[in-house]
């Protein structure tokens, strides 16, 4: 038993792996943590990852993923299934659970392939991937062009209520795209990503959602179009819901103009007019979550010349900083973006809440931690990030897996 004390709202007892309010029973408590000055939230919850096992474990493995989490103030993540080998039946959701528990860091829940190998081509064995664990389906990475098969995945999904998540991107308008499409792109000479071609996509999915019933989750929304797509569904009652992610809240296509790859992904840095609008979704909750897409690669790969190196930064250790830094939204909602958001649309019963009974994950933040992000000190294997020397306010400072202390 652990009590944690002096933080607000309250006092926390992690009873084994139950969470209780601190009231009798308190002085049972093995181990006393003093949290003077911290804050207590639901473990975060990260519902967008990239951890490269099995396949890849030179840029990340489901151990060093956890362990970054972890010290992110992340106690749950979702990792998607484009690892190495793709995660596409029962027994690749299997193979994480079993890697997760091994590495003892945070919890990681498995997404399933929505379609075989990511081909795009024919539905992976949804059924058996739920009945094993998986907590949602995502071809992420590659967009699902086929509108019969989305549909048909949107209506397989909604029979074991659970969610796609759309990697929304037109691909036939993204071709060998660097970067967005508006005039940075057209001054730097690099081809371009427009808006368009991630809003006609969210806007379809939201309408086969409409009409199959199922639940349509948009990943990494970066378009102001994007954010009214959402917006205008969710008031026609469609089950969508959406997340962003903590660089396009943050940064601008205007980065690149020194052609850093630490600024390409997919989908692309927008403009600051994208940025606001973002920022305004999450605030109203059109954005329901704030999800990293913690994308590592090796250094070799991402030292190459802008157009050859692959998308992708990482950003588990770096996205409670970051949000807690970006002004106009407020500490309630970035952590609700964060817990009880992720966990509602992934139906991870007992996570994303401090209520008596939950699963005692717990973090404590302290949200005055002023702090320098060094690369070289991430556990992640992944050292990309936009953020090298950036100064940030807010940091978690202890964090509980399960009642158990983890830093
Ligand atoms: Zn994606
Ligand atoms: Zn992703």
């Amino acid at each position: 038993m652990i009590l944690i004390k002096n933080c607000k709202p309250h006092d926390l007892l992690l009873d084994g792996a139950v969470l209780r309010k601190a009231g009798k029973g308190a002085e049972k408590a093995e181990q006393t943590v003093d949290a003077k000055g911290l804050v207590a939230v639901p473990g975060l919850v990260d519902m967008h990852v990239h951890f490269r096992e099995p396949g890849r474990e030179d840029k990340e493995t489901i151990a060093t993923g956890a362990a970054a989490a972890i010290a992110g103030g992340f106690t749950s993540v979702a990792v998607m299934a484009n690892s190495g080998r793709v995660c596409d039946d029962a027994v690749g959701v299997v193979y994480v659970q079993a890697k997760s528990r091994e590495a003892g860091g945070a919890n990681v829940f498995a997404v399933g392939a929505v379609t075989k190998g990511l081909k795009g081509e024919e539905l992976a064995e949804l059924g058996k991937m739920s009945d094993a664990g998986a907590v949602a389906f995502s071809d992420d990475g590659m967009a699902i062009t086929n509108s019969e098969l989305m549909r048909r995945a949107l209506e397989y999904s909604k029979m074991f209520r659970k969610p796609i998540l759309a990697h929304c991107e037109d691909t036939a308008l993204t071709k060998n795209f660097v970067m967005n499409e508006g005039p940075v792109s057209a001054k730097l000479g690099l081809r371009g990503y427009p808006n368009a071609a991630e809003a006609a996509m969210a806007a379809r999915d939201c309408y086969l959602a409409a009409l199959t019933g199922g639940h349509v989750h948009i990943c990494h929304v970066s378009a102001k179009e994007t954010v009214d797509v959402v917006r205008r569904a969710k008031k026609q009652g469609i089950r969508v819901t959406a997340e962003a992610a903590p660089h396009h809240l943050l940064l601008t296509d205007q980065t690149l103009v020194n052609y850093e790859s630490k600024y390409k992904m997919n989908p692309p840095l927008r403009t600051q007019a994208d940025v606001e609008a973002l920022i305004e979704g999450v605030v109203d909750g059109t954005i329901d979550a704030i999800a990293s897409d913690h994308a590592p690669h090796t250094s070799e790969e991402k030292e190459q010349e802008l157009a050859a190196c692959p998308n992708g930064i990482i950003g588990l250790e770096t996205t409670l900083g970051v949000i807690l830094s970006i002004k106009g939204i407020p500490f309630e909602r970035a952590i609700d973006a964060m817990t009880a958001a992720p966990a509602r649309i992934l139906g991870l019963k007992g996570k994303g809440t401090l209520e008596e009974g939950a699963d005692a994950d717990v973090t404590l933040i302290d949200p005055k931690a002023s702090w320098t992000v060094d690369p070289a000190a991430f556990k992640s294997k992944g050292r990309c990030t936009p953020y090298e020397k950036m100064k940030l306010t807010g940091r978690a400072a202890h964090v509980f897996v399960g009642g158990r202390q983890c830093s």
